[in-house]
């Protein structure tokens, strides 16, 4: 049977880190269905198509790799693309006190869905989004922290 995983997270903006969770994850799985979550109170600091089309260009070149949007529960997404694995990245302890609560209740709401958690590499731990987005509000060079196709630069807010 296909393996499939979601790698849900709001990706504000898609940073190395995360690029490597779903290329070390592509040796789990079969398919890596990376999931921008969207919800409309909360829109986030670069626009959904801008999030998608970088995600994208990043996956250009992997078959096993999907870029999507959703809105509303993780595990309801699952089901509807037929995924059985939920894919994350953990950096720190606080990411896994985070973590386990999520994916303590996704597994009570659906216990046919596991979550699989990758450690992040040494050099990514303190790679995360939010400081990306500091650095571009700020007009400063935040490229080493994001992959090639994510094109901060061309950004205009
Ligand atoms: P969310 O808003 O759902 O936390 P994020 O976009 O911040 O979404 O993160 C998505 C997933 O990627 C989470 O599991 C997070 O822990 C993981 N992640 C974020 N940054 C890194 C990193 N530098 N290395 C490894 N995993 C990471």
């Amino acid at each position: 049977m296909q393996k499939t995983a979601i790698f849900p997270g709001s990706f504000d903006p898609f940073t190395v880190g995360h690029e490597s969770i779903v290329r070390r994850a592509l040796s789990i799985f079969d398919r890596i269905i990376v999931s921008v979550g969207y919800n409309s109170n909360k829109q986030g600091y670069f626009p959904l198509e801008t999030r998608l089309e970088w995600i994208s260009n990043v996956f250009k070149n992997e078959p096993g790799v999907e870029v999507t949007w959703f809105s509303g529960l993780t595990v309801d997404f699952c089901r509807k693309k037929d995924a059985r694995f939920i894919l994350r990245g953990l950096r720190t302890a606080a990411d896994f006190e985070f973590e386990r609560a999520i994916a303590q209740v996704n597994k009570a709401m659906d216990d046919s869905i596991e979550s699989v958690f990758l450690l992040t590499r040494p050099e990514h731990t303190p790679v995360n989004s939010t400081i990306v987005r500091d650095i571009v509000r700020n007009g400063g060079d935040a490229s080493k922290f994001v992959p090639p196709g994510v094109k901060l630069g061309e950004f205009k807010p």
